[in-house]
């Protein structure tokens, strides 16, 4: 089978179990999980669990995952060669790294710490058939699509077919060079994330860009409200979002803007980190990656559910990706304890400072110590800076040190992260 004819019988297959079991999610679930299990038997690691039940799958924690990749994965594939091999496309930026036929890709985490994995021709196929269906939409109609990525990789460029032009921006090349590339484009479909749009939002402002996509989609980065809003009332058009990482199509923006997560392709799990019960590690288990099984694997992201969605969708919806578990600040009371302030804490101290905050960041550089960037005149930092005091002091922490940042602390061609914890010995 070609791989255009295995994007659309992956579509099919989508669209057909969502209309036979009227979208019942366990159902379709437990199918499919049946039918994996007799395709991941080839994985020395998890042979022994196939007998038994899903509870019985350990939780793994990336680290974990990446310790045992040579085990987990069904194709005898070795941890040293797959980075072999994806290291040298990256340094001769030829995006088409494969090994037995697999394609390998290679992230760096936040930590710098390097992630690989890999996908079947069969795999990405799906993967493109689930964007199809939940993003992009069908339509037989030409459509031009900007993907801003910091590194290509033949996963994306898949998606290229006489409907669809794809075309790759990287995220490494200058801003000036990309956006004149933007302006000859004129997409029809623009992805790329926060900290891209916000630079092409100012472009159209400032620097007389002319473009008019029918959609956007952030992808990558945290998309805060303040920012949905800001980016929404520049480009006058819903911003989408799809929430995407390494281990898969997580999930995407239903019909009323909420990001829900794909529980037809996935099975969810929730661990709880606060006594409300609101914010979850989601632990994800693919339901069609067999090359190298994703079970039971746990995020480090720090997700809110939210119970309201007024769509017909059933699967679990998100209030918001509030950030990953190293954002987390982590200060001293007065009394020597520590106090862990969640990234959301602080979003709202600095925002509902002053209605003309929008472009912030906040940085853990030091026990008890740290830098704030506050776009604008200096009045909106210190408004910023008290509002942040006053909720620590709430919380018992009172000897703390904020200190003037002139820029916002964001690496280019890094994930944007507004508030963050980059003090080493914090765990
Ligand atoms: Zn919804």
């Amino acid at each position: 089978m070609t791989f255009k004819l295995k994007i659309i019988y992956n579509l099919l297959e989508i669209k057909f179990l969502k209309f036979l079991f009227k979208n019942n999610i366990s159902k379709i679930q437990k199918i499919k999980w049946n039918y994996f299990l007799k395709k991941i038997n080839q994985s020395p690691f998890y042979q022994s669990f196939i007998g038994g039940s899903f509870r019985n799958f350990p939780v793994l924690e990336k680290k974990d995952f990446l310790n045992n990749f040579d085990l987990i994965n069904t194709k005898s594939i070795k941890y040293s060669d797959a980075v072999k091999v994806a290291l040298k496309a990256e340094n001769t930026r030829d995006f088409k790294p494969s090994i037995k036929g697999i394609t390998v890709g290679l992230s760096t985490g936040t930590s710098g710490n390097k992630s690989v994995f890999l996908a079947s021709e069969n795999e990405r196929a799906y993967w493109v058939a689930a964007v199809i269906d939940r993003v992009i939409g069908w339509s037989f109609k030409k459509r031009k699509i900007a993907f801003f990525l910091r590194a290509n990789s033949n996963l994306y460029e898949s998606v290229n077919s006489k409907l669809i032009d794809f075309n790759f921006f990287d995220l490494l090349i200058p801003n000036e060079i990309n956006l004149k590339k933007l302006q000859a484009l004129n997409p029809t479909i623009l992805v790329a994330q926060t900290s891209m749009l916000l630079v092409i939002a100012d472009a159209l402002i400032n620097k007389g860009l002319k473009i008019n996509p029918e959609k956007i989609i952030s992808i990558a980065e945290v998309l805060s409200k303040e920012d949905k809003h800001y980016l929404e009332k520049i480009f006058s058009k819903k911003i989408h979002q799809v929430y995407q990482c390494n281990e898969g199509f997580l999930a995407h923006t239903c019909e009323k803007g909420n990001l829900h997560f794909n529980e037809d392709l996935l099975i969810i799990e929730k661990e709880y980190i606060d006594k409300e019960k609101k914010r979850f590690f989601p632990i994800i288990t693919d339901l069609n990656r067999t090359t190298q099984p994703v079970i039971r694997y746990k995020l480090d992201d720090i997700i809110h559910e939210k119970l309201d969605c007024q769509c017909q969708l059933k699967s679990t919806a998100i209030e918001m990706i509030e950030g990953r578990k190293d954002d987390v600040l982590k200060l001293l009371n007065i009394n020597g304890e520590e106090v862990i302030v969640f990234p959301d804490f602080m979003r709202r101290a600095i925002v509902f400072s002053d209605d003309n905050i929008v472009n912030y960041s906040l940085t853990q550089v030091n026990e008890n110590e740290l830098n704030l960037f506050v776009a604008g005149e200096i009045q909106y930092f210190e408004k910023a800076k008290n509002s942040i005091l006053e909720i620590l002091k709430k919380l018992k922490v009172s000897n703390i040190i904020i200190n003037y940042n002139k820029k916002l602390d964001h690496k280019k061609g890094t994930k944007l992260r507004r508030i963050k914890n980059e003090f080493k010995n914090s765990n």
